[in-house]
């Protein structure tokens, strides 16, 4: 796909969870599918990218080095130009690329830059989910890749009961990447880290709001602290995030048909 803006595009590729639900002894992101670890996939989709210039990949602060050698060196990947140390949740570690980005990139306001942010526990992401969003970032400003819910979902109160049920056609189940403009992301994030730190008096890892909520995508860090809408742009079932064992299980089969 040809671009139509020459910005510089970076993919941040997230892989700092401890992967306390795969209940295995390595992080999931080294898990073996079809002999390479798990996190090699979402890195190589992005490497073979023309929307890609860059690579950031997010790791926990003990695996920086494994990362670097076992992955990156090995791999070849060249997109990739640094590694940074995650945080407690995953929001934290996305709030750590935002201000690197911000840092290295701080005298190109006038550019048009995406940002795509991806789990690198989902492998099967592919290049047309890449341009489907790349398209509706650059038209929107913000989209997050995402499929609508086959099950139908209900909020459940604090005791466990059904509260509420929404109608199954408005639910969608997203999933990344999510793509921004670099300065609106960078910008949301910066507020989301401040609103962390007035709760819990300067720690800025202890959510935010009465409750210390967390967020779980970038999306709702859009939605809370900015006025932009965020547009559901056609994911992939197969785009699925490999968090359970059953969940690896199924990535095995699903890795015959795509590679
Ligand atoms: O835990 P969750 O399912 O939200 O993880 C989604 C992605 O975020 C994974 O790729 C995981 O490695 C990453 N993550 C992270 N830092 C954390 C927790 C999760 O980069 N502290």
């Amino acid at each position: 796909m040809e671009r139509t803006v020459k910005g510089r595009n970076i993919a941040v590729v997230l892989a700092a969870g401890t992967g306390s639900r795969m209940k295995a002894d390595v992080p999931k992101q080294f898990l073996l599918l079809g002999g390479k670890p798990l996190i090699y996939y979402a890195l190589r989709t992005m490497e073979q990218s023309n929307l890609i210039d860059e690579c950031i990949l997010v790791t926990g602060e003990d695996d920086m080095e494994r990362m670097r050698r076992d992955v990156v060196e090995k791999y070849g990947f060249r997109k990739v130009t640094t590694i940074l140390p995650g945080g407690s949740e995953r929001c934290f570690s996305v709030a750590n690329a935002m201000r690197w980005i911000d840092a290295i990139l701080q005298d190109r306001s006038e550019r048009k830059d995406l940002v795509f942010i991806h789990d690198g526990v989902r492998p099967f992401v592919t290049e047309e989910i890449l341009e489907r969003t790349y398209l509706d970032a650059l038209e929107c400003g913000a989209c997050v890749a995402a499929v609508p819910s086959k099950d139908t979902v209900k909020l459940a109160d604090e005791e466990g009961f059904a509260k509420e049920t929404p109608e199954r056609k408005t639910v969608w189940c997203v999933q990344t990447p999510q793509v921004f403009d670099r300065s609106l992301i960078v910008k949301a994030y910066r507020s989301f880290e401040e609103a962390c730190k007035e709760r819990s008096e300067g720690s800025s890892d202890a959510g935010f709001g009465k409750e210390g909520r967390l967020v779980t995508d970038d999306a709702s860090v859009v939605e809370l602290f900015t006025d932009v809408k965020v547009k559901l742009t056609e994911g992939a079932y197969t785009n699925m995030k490999v968090t359970t064992p059953e969940d690896m299980a199924i990535a095995s089969i699903l890795f015959k048909d795509f590679f």
